[in-house]
């Protein structure tokens, strides 16, 4: 491992990926690192550098696939509790890279601040949520972030305001760095009013996404004024199936992993879905599920 070997009390080589993805598939990762603190990140992140090991960072894994023979490189996981707090100071919040998404909805909603609950149903981490700018139809992360805290992959750490960021659709310029916390600033509302207002948000939710627990993805990003899901259901693809890889039924936007499934099946439906939205509808269909 040359200068990652000093690190080898947080790092894993070969690690499994599948039980780390929501679709929980894919084939081993070549290191994975769980630092204990920034500095230890930053450590990691710079021997990566001097060994030249390419680093990335992986989150909850409900918006990623890795290829069957597994992915190169070393990926850091942001499980530590130093990554994962959250701190609320009414009317603003500071929640760690690696808190729940669903937890920083809950836990503000509960203090009395508006915003944020809009998020609830959204799965994986603050750190993917503000880099991917993950939105629903009633919030996004772009419209309460104040500012973010994030580390380069050459080991240099930035505070960041809003407006030094570029936020879009399903993206933003932290793509490429490590968010490890966002300030957020919210409204003041009455807590009863906002877990009223969440739980009818969250039972929405349920009843247009797949049960997560059936090893699911979201496909693609909507086309501008377009859900994908209709298009791909005008496309005729809802219930289609190449190998284990089946379009949900309940929302086609969505991709589930059956029995025996391998990426290699979801890739393969992918492809075909662009293809014939394409063809058939017209539409350019922009991936959104990240392949490692
Ligand atoms: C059932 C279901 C429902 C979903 N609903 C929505 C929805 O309503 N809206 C929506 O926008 N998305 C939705 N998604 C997609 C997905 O949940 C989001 O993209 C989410 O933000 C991914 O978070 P994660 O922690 O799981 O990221 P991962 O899947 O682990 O990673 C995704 C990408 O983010 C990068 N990343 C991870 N952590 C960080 C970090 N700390 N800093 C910088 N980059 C990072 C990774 O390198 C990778 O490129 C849904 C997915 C599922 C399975």
């Amino acid at each position: 491992m040359g200068k990652l070997d000093a690190f080898k009390e947080i790092v894993r080589a070969n690690a499994p990926t599948s039980t780390l993805t929501w679709l929980r598939l894919g084939g081993p990762i070549e290191y994975l690192a769980e630092p204990r603190s920034e500095e230890e990140l930053v450590g990691v992140l710079k021997a990566c550098r001097e060994d030249g090991v390419r680093a990335r960072v992986l989150g909850d894994g409900s918006n990623l696939l890795v290829s069957d023979v597994g992915a190169p490189g070393l990926a850091i996981r942001l499980t530590a509790p130093v990554f994962c707090d959250i701190q609320i100071d009414a009317p603003c919040v500071v929640a760690g890279g690696g808190a729940k998404v669903g937890r920083l909805a809950t836990a503000t909603a509960t203090a009395g601040l508006a915003g944020l609950e809009g998020l609830i149903g959204i799965p994986g981490t603050v750190g993917a949520g503000v880099a991917l700018n993950a939105s629903t139809n009633d919030a996004s992360f772009e419209e309460y972030v104040e500012s973010v805290r994030v580390a380069y992959f050459n080991g240099e750490i930035a505070e960041l305001s809003k407006d030094d960021v570029v936020f879009g659709d399903g993206v933003s310029s932290l793509e490429n760095a490590i968010v490890l916390s966002a300030k957020f600033r919210l409204t003041p509302e009455n807590p009863e009013e906002l877990a009223k207002r969440l739980q009818k948000i969250w039972i929405v939710r349920k009843q247009t996404t797949p049960d997560a627990t059936e090893g699911c993805a979201r496909m693609f990003k909507n086309p501008r004024g377009q859900r994908a899901a209709d298009l791909i259901a005008d496309a005729g693809f809802r219930g289609a199936r190449i190998g284990g890889a089946v379009v949900s039924e309940r929302n086609p936007n969505f991709v589930e992993a059956s029995e025996g499934c391998a990426s290699e099946d979801v890739k393969r439906l992918l492809n075909l879905i662009q293809t014939q939205a394409r063809e058939r509808v017209g539409v350019e269909l922009e991936r959104e599920l990240k392949i490692w």
